[in-house]
């Protein structure tokens, strides 16, 4: 683990992130793989929308809360 400050995925945001949007693209995961995207308050809809309209989206989940179950 780092020290660093986990930073929002979209682009060119700067924001320190909050949400974790975990996802999986069946054409090219395994259905228990899952890639995660990290977002600020303000991009955790635009992300989340991307990803759901493509049918991508799994979870989303508070990022401290997601910390906790990675440490689990
Ligand atoms: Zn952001």
């Amino acid at each position: 683990m780092s020290d660093e400050t986990p930073i929002c995925s979209a682009k060119g945001c700067r924001a320190a992130a909050v949400w974790v949007l975990a996802w999986n693209n069946p054409k090219i995961h395994t259905p228990e793989r899952r890639k995660t995207w990290l977002a600020c308050e303000e991009h955790r809809e635009h992300l989340s929308a991307f990803l759901g309209v493509r049918g991508f989206l799994k979870d989303v989940v508070p990022l401290s809360e997601w910390e906790a179950r990675e440490g689990a």
